[in-house]
């Protein structure tokens, strides 16, 4: 995951460049420097003060085991879903000491567990999980659908290549850029909050992640462990750690009114950059994608930063069709090349014959399952 940025080089080639910025009311749209603005956070706590906290699971106290953040290593991450309660209470607490008036929680990791990371039993009461009919974008379709005051994100890491603990941005083996600048999570949730004019006043992970976040500097951000690989990380006393979230979070809702919002320029100068083991390579030669092979990104503009958003997502899908390379490592690695390769070489050839002559036809989706409650996406 090591490796070294020249990023500045092109963010400094269009620091001069003034474009137009997204605007909550459209037509509403002024002048500022790339690649997003900022304008003060307007604050009217008059019906009260409602705040969401949107929590990642890497940047625990505590945590310097990967597997406590994987919901393919059950022991393991149910000592990784007590850390996460831990720390989102501790947040909760100086939330409402700072004077929130109601605060929501929501679902950024995604492990895979079909219920919420954080675990309702273990939950400070006073707090509400978002919760849908069905499935949603953490990070797009809630600003787009509901109303905070301010946002705290808790449990997040530094992005790709960053040298964080877990450090990616999205998924495994993605960058994205915002007119050629590395942006984190963290800055992706506060430029989409940003469309709706709400700030985010709150971070907790590593130190990696809060050298990222220089680029907020109104944020209360916590620092709970020192990273010393992707894998691997000194911890804080976690107790230690814990009152600082609690008296960050504090500060930050008192210090609201001084919280700034990030507002993107338009068009959105979007790139997806990728390292292993997610990969563009497919796309090169293709007329009309901007793909550069030295960095294995493509960059396409966007009106919007959710057109940015949703492009992305698609690239993200082509990225992964290099990780089943993984895959065939391990079949070799356990020596069955032999019984899979005419197999699969069969299963294709007859995926193609069956369909060519209408004898196939996807499978149904399964039925009597549940349906789950959506808490969250991924
Ligand atoms: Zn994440």
């Amino acid at each position: 995951m090591r490796r070294v940025l020249a990023l500045c080089l092109v963010a400094s080639l269009c620091a001069a460049c003034s474009v137009t910025v997204e605007q909550s009311s459209p037509g509403d749209r002024v002048q500022r420097d790339r690649p997003w603005g900022l304008t003060a956070a307007r604050v009217n706590a008059s019906d009260g003060l409602r705040v969401l906290v949107l929590h990642d699971m890497e940047g625990l106290a505590g945590q310097d085991d990967p597997r406590t953040f994987r919901f393919s290593h059950p022991e393991h991450y149910a000592r990784g879903q007590e850390m996460l309660a831990a720390d989102i209470n501790a947040v909760i607490d100086g939330l409402f000491a700072g004077g929130a008036t109601e605060v929501h929680v929501v679902d950024g990791h995604g492990s895979g567990n079909p219920e919420p990371d954080v675990r309702t039993d273990l939950l400070d009461p006073r707090a509400e999980q978002v919760f849908r009919d069905e499935a949603f974008d953490t990070y797009f379709d809630l600003p787009e659908s509901a109303e905070y005051d301010a946002v705290a994100v808790v449990g997040m890491h530094a992005k790709t290549g960053s040298g964080g603990f877990a450090s990616h941005t999205f998924t495994l083996g993605i960058e994205f850029q915002v007119h050629g600048q590395s942006i984190t999570e963290t800055e992706l949730v506060a430029l989409s909050w940003g469309r709706f004019d709400v700030p985010v006043i709150f971070a907790s992970g590593d130190d990696r992640l809060a050298a990222d976040l220089e680029t907020m500097p109104w944020i209360e951000s916590v620092i709970v462990k020192t990273a010393t690989s992707a894998s691997t990380a000194e911890l804080r006393p976690t107790e230690e750690a814990h009152a600082d979230l609690t008296a960050a979070a504090q500060r930050a809702v008192e210090s609201l009114a001084e919280a700034q919002v990030m507002k993107i320029a338009l068009p959105v100068e979007a790139t997806i950059r990728t390292v292993p083991p997610a990969g563009l390579g497919a796309l090169s030669g293709v007329p009309g994608i901007d793909y550069n092979g030295d960095a294995d990104a493509v960059t396409f503009q966007a009106d919007t930063l959710r057109d940015a958003y949703d492009g992305w997502v698609a690239l993200v899908g082509v990225a992964r069709t290099t990780y089943p390379r993984v895959l065939g490592e391990q079949i070799s690695l356990l020596g069955l090349d032999a019984q899979l390769n005419p197999a699969y070489s069969d299963a294709l050839f007859d995926r193609w014959v069956d369909f060519e002559s209408g004898r196939w036809s996807p499978p149904e989706a399964p039925t009597g399952a549940s349906p789950q409650r959506g808490h969250g996406y991924r």
